[in-house]
């Protein structure tokens, strides 16, 4: 897909700049200075999440600036359906319109918006502001709700507060040992490794519950290789062995826990041979397990996707909190449990509003104290507020219905690629009155829309990301906008105006900052404290931080849980079957997942010409050497996965570490290769989190099989 860079005049100006990668959750410091040839190069800083170390992800994004695909000019779709360049006023002044006849026609809620967790924390919390005071709908939700929402619920729901981290990642490399449920950060962060490697180095064990032998997992001391789907089994299995042989921590769970009898009476069918029935995990594996972990000196519980895109996402979080809290880790130096966020701002996208039951601060939607304060930051009227609107996957899938979103603003997202049963969201969008896309390039979800508003990227904009420790830092920016481009904030300044209000939206990033800080004061998630000054000076700045004289909260839960009673809550949790089995029909467990190379739906990284030539460029599928036998597929050849929503295509990779019964896809390309033509969305009935990792599927050779379904995206 890559076409190659090119440096584009504009960018002459790039000066040196302390900034920080435009993609995962680590954000990584980096800086970019003028090369040789004026154009922007590189080179990695030594900032606390990274440590001096980038991926080759990082080291390429310079490519994304300047890059001949770049979107330029707004374009707007003509009578003929064909997009076309357009001027700025013109394209707004559309969009403008269509809004107006739409809810005139079918009320305020038939506008909805689709936001992303790579935006800054400056766009998500005023993108939520525009939904609630410029549109009043409560129609707004964002993709982050497919990666993050089942460990944020089940983390409001034992700890009373939702942040990934709640330690800085230098506390990994100190623990004696650490559990990863569900995360291959060796390939989605490789510079997180080197906490690990100093674990490891320090005496310590690593444990890595994983369905594949991935990077990761060859790394730890333990892998457990558990069936797909089975991650609350194991956890309560864990438990269940340290119950029985007198590991729990008892007066850590008297003195700081409540609930702990109904989990310990649920846990008494969790015995270790149907454990390992269920799991495939061996009793012996289970025992070393909870041993390493209950007897160490300080302990870590982390999960990632695995566990928590599941239809029982939440409970399955909540199984590996309840093993964490059993043992005593939760606000004990070097020890806790915690989250790995994916997206670059997985974490603040999910605090200040985007979200369809929140408001900035972490505060509800649907609290009258909380929607009084935000009510009053933005000068509205408590009660114009919206309620609370329906999660991603439920917005998408009624989109067009009646009572359903029929026009609809994406910032910062691609969910023709990364929505679940991504063949009915596409159709979906095609139908819509009204669809506007504001992105950098013509991504598979913008080729469809009605409006397409060129954006700035990273390098040419500030703002602020929280990463994976609940940090925030400040993401500078390095040189001016590509001529023709403008920023986030500026379209929804534009756009404001238009609809009346344009004096509450302010563009400047440090502005909104500044009003963000005053919305979430007093929130959970409290930002009042912070400044851009002060966020540079202290290499980031971690929330909660109340004013400007608090210097953060590294480490939460020292003292206390931000619950009532300031003590944690066990939740008793049971495994459920699988959303969808697998039958004749469809005998393989497909799961999905990332690659080192690729970011999320691929709009950036397959533009990337030195990513695309490492690898990865195209999609693949992961199978077995002997199931590839069954099927007579090579090495190399081309596949068709189908399951019982759709047909995607990729090419075969035969390796032994992966289930016999199993295939794996990674969902970052497009068109005919996206994994998410095929995925379920069955969604966790407490998080909305669709149950990516899991469904059934058959495997075919090409020449083997019918037809396919779908239309190629256009
Ligand atoms: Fe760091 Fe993530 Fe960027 Fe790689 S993609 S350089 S790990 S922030």
């Amino acid at each position: 897909m890559a076409t190659g860079s090119a440096t584009h005049p504009a960018l002459l100006g790039v000066r040196t700049t302390a900034t920080h990668c435009p993609y995962c959750s680590l954000q990584c410091g980096m800086e970019i200075a003028p090369g040789q040839d004026g154009a922007p190069e590189i080179t990695p800083l030594d900032f606390p999440s990274n440590r001096g170390g980038l991926c080759r992800k990082g080291y390429t994004a310079a490519s994304l600036l300047g890059h001949p695909e770049r979107l330029r000019t707004p374009l707007v779709r003509d009578a003929t359906g064909k997009l076309g360049p357009a001027g700025w006023d013109d394209a707004l002044d559309r969009i403008a319109e269509g809004i107006a006849d739409c809810q005139a026609e079918h009320g305020r809620e038939a506008v909805g918006v689709f936001g992303g967790g790579g935006l800054t924390n400056e766009k998500a919390y005023q993108l939520g502001k525009f939904a609630r005071v410029a549109l009043r709908t409560p129609s707004i939700d964002y993709n982050g709700r497919f990666c993050m929402s089942s460990a944020a619920t089940a983390a409001n729901k034992a700890l009373g507060i939702d942040r990934g981290l709640p330690f800085p990642l230098s506390d990994v490399g100190d623990a004696d040992a650490v559990l990863l449920a569900g995360s291959n950060i060796a390939e989605t962060m490789p510079p997180a490794v080197s906490r690990l490697d100093d674990l490891v180095a320090g005496g310590g064990a690593l444990i890595v519950a994983a369905p594949r032998v991935t990077e990761t997992a060859r790394l730890a001391t333990v892998h457990l290789q558990l069936t797909p789907g089975t991650d609350l089994v194991l956890a309560n299995g864990l438990l269940h062995v340290a119950i029985r042989e007198g590991l729990v921590d008892e007066d850590y769970v008297a003195q700081r826990t409540t609930g702990f009898e109904r989990v310990r009476r649920r846990l008494g069918s969790y015995w270790p041979d149907r454990v390992e029935r269920i799991t495939g995990v061996p009793v012996s594996e289970l025992r070393r397990a909870a041993a390493l972990l209950a007897e160490a000196e300080s302990a870590m519980v982390l999960t990632g996707r695995g566990p928590e895109q599941q239809h029982q996402g939440t409970d399955t979080v909540l199984a590996f909190i309840n093993l964490a809290l059993a043992l005593g880790l939760p606000g004990r130096p070097r020890s806790g449990w915690g989250c790995l966020t994916g997206q670059g701002n997985g974490q603040g996208g999910r605090e200040h509003g985007q979200k369809a039951d929140q408001l900035p601060g972490y505060r509800r939607i649907t609290d009258p104290a909380d929607r009084a304060h935000v009510a009053g930051v933005w000068g509205v009227d408590p009660d114009d507020l919206p309620g609370e609107g329906r999660s991603a996957w439920e917005m998408l899938e009624a989109m067009g219905a009646p009572g359903g979103v029929r026009a609809l603003l994406v910032m910062g997202s691609n969910p023709v690629v990364s929505a679940p049963n991504a063949g009915v969201v596409e159709e979906r969008l095609r139908a819509l009155d009204l669809l506007v896309v504001a992105d950098v390039f013509l991504s598979d979800t913008a080729k469809l829309a009605d409006v397409v508003l060129p954006t700035t990227q990273w390098a040419e904009e500030t703002g602020t990301m929280t990463n994976v420790e609940g940090r925030v830092v400040l993401r500078r920016a390095a040189m001016a906008p590509e001529e023709g481009v403008r920023s986030d904030l500026e379209i929804l300044s534009g756009l404001a105006e238009r609809l009346g209000c344009g004096e509450r939206f302010a563009p400047e990033p440090e502005a909104v900052f500044a009003e963000l800080g005053r919305a979430s004061a007093g929130g959970r998630a409290d930002y009042a404290g912070m400044t851009y000054e002060r966020i540079a000076a202290h290499d980031g700045l971690f929330w909660p931080c109340p004013d400007e004289a608090h210097p953060g909260t590294p480490r939460l839960f020292a003292d206390g849980f931000a619950t009532d009673d300031g003590r944690a809550r066990f939740h008793p949790v049971s495994h459920r079957p699988p959303a969808e089995p697998t039958d004749e029909e469809f005998p393989l467990l497909l799961t999905t997942g990332r690659v080192a190379l690729q970011y999320q739906s691929g709009t950036q990284t397959l533009r990337v010409q030195e990513l695309c030539e490492e690898g990865d460029a195209e999609a693949f599928v992961e199978l077995h050497p002997a199931l590839a036998r069954r099927h007579a597929i090579s090495e190399g050849s081309c596949v068709w996965l189908r399951s019982r929503r759709g047909t995607a295509a990729g090419r075969a990779r035969l390796t032994p570490d992966i289930g016999l019964d199993m295939v794996f896809m990674p969902f970052h390309w497009g068109g005919d290769g996206r994994a998410n033509l095929l995925t379920n969305p069955v969604l966790d009935p407490a998080s909305g989190m669709p149950g990516f990792k899991l469904c059934a599927a058959r495997i075919e050779r090409v020449e083997d099989a019918a037809p396919r379904r779908e239309e190629p995206v256009t």
